[in-house]
């Protein structure tokens, strides 16, 4: 039973679609497959009616890597909220691509004050922000972020990894520019696949580049004449498509709000039942806590390793704290399959076992 903050476990219909007989990337069957899914995205993230969505063939990491390949170019300035672990890799990555990064930071646990954003948008190229910062379960405000940035010229790059599919995002709304998730959290599809949106301005923005992407695999133009023009560019993995337009239909199938309301459900359930026996929240303020990925401070004397391996040994996996939080947190995954009662009673009763 996976509860952690990703993978997910599959969902049965991706599953299923996983199976099918193998078609060709050029197939016409696969291209009509593919507008789908890309109609599907639009509406996940809540884009412009023609705003280019697309599939990487890569993790989350690939979405995020491309974004910054193909928006930033040598000498750009990308101011990176770093409140955790990704808003760093942000920052790594943009730095590869050239940019000169400006660091907005915020203590762990917390979520980034826009009035930090807005103190340094002074001749910003772009902004970069993860939504949902996995490592802290901390959610950032980016509609906040977004309404300041908006103004400024700057591009708006948001890392929707542990919150596209499952919370609410409205890139067109918002003013988002660019958006990426890994297809194995909130959508419980098979991971290496990283689901993409690109807004008509970043477009533009990229169809202006003094130099090509340094990134060939992931050129926006490249991929264009895939996904558009239906002219080849690299083998997409088919069966993963197949899959993961199950779980994209699946997804909106149930209902983009309704999914919300099962996060939230859920968490409150868990907290109110792991509460009695020493946890409690870690983010300190309600509306900085990310529903998606629920960190919990350990019990005073909590003996987290050996906790963890009693219950692999029954087959439940829980994940604790990354670098300064780790032997501090869990932090439990409520992304799409795992925000189910089942897998989280197994984990209530067996809790309740081992601690006594
Ligand atoms: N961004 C966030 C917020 C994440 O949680 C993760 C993975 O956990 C990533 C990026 C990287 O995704 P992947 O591991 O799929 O490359």
């Amino acid at each position: 039973m996976l509860l952690t903050p990703g993978p997910t476990p599959i969902h049965p219909k991706a599953m299923r679609a996983l199976m099918r007989g193998m078609l060709g990337h050029m197939d016409p069957e696969v291209f009509a497959l593919n507008r789908e899914i890309q109609q599907d995205l639009r509406v996940m993230y809540g884009t412009e009616p023609e705003a280019f969505t697309a599939l990487l063939a890569g993790t989350g990491s690939l979405g995020m890597e491309a974004g910054f390949a193909n928006l930033v170019e040598a000498g750009d300035e990308v101011l990176v909220c770093a409140n955790g672990s990704f808003g760093r890799r942000m920052a790594e990555m943009a730095a590869r691509y050239g940019a000169r990064v400006r660091l907005v930071t915020a203590p762990l646990g917390e979520a980034i004050n826009p009035a930090d954003v807005a103190a340094h948008l002074d001749g910003v190229n772009m902004v970069a922000v993860v939504h949902g910062e996995t490592s802290t379960g901390v959610l950032n405000p980016v509609p906040e972020i977004a309404e300041l940035v908006r103004g400024s010229g700057a591009l708006l790059t948001v890392d929707a990894v542990t919150t596209a599919g499952m919370e609410p995002f409205h890139m067109q709304d918002w003013g988002v520019d660019y958006a990426y998730t890994g297809a194995q959290k909130c959508l419980s599809a098979p991971p290496g696949l990283a689901p993409i949106a690109v807004s008509e301005r970043a477009f533009a923005r990229f169809a202006a580049r003094r130099s090509p992407t340094p990134l060939w695999y992931c050129d926006l133009e490249g991929l264009r004449d895939y996904w558009v023009d239906h002219t080849y560019h690299h083998t997409v993995p088919v069966n993963l498509h197949f899959a993961f337009h199950a779980a994209l239909r699946a997804a909106l199938d149930e209902g983009l709000e309704r999914r919300q309301r099962r996060v939230r459900a859920m968490g409150q359930v868990i907290e109110r039942t792991l509460a009695p026996l020493g946890f409690s929240h870690y983010v300190r303020r309600p509306e900085d806590r990310l529903p998606t990925v629920l960190a919990l401070r350990l019990p005073e004397g909590f003996d987290d390793a050996g906790v963890r391996k009693a219950l692999r040994e029954r087959e439940i996996s829980v994940t604790g704290g990354l670098g300064p939080t780790a032997g501090v947190i869990w932090r439990l995954g409520l992304m799409g399959e795992s925000a189910r009662p089942a897998p989280y009673r197994a984990l209530m009763v067996a809790l309740q076992d081992l601690l006594g």
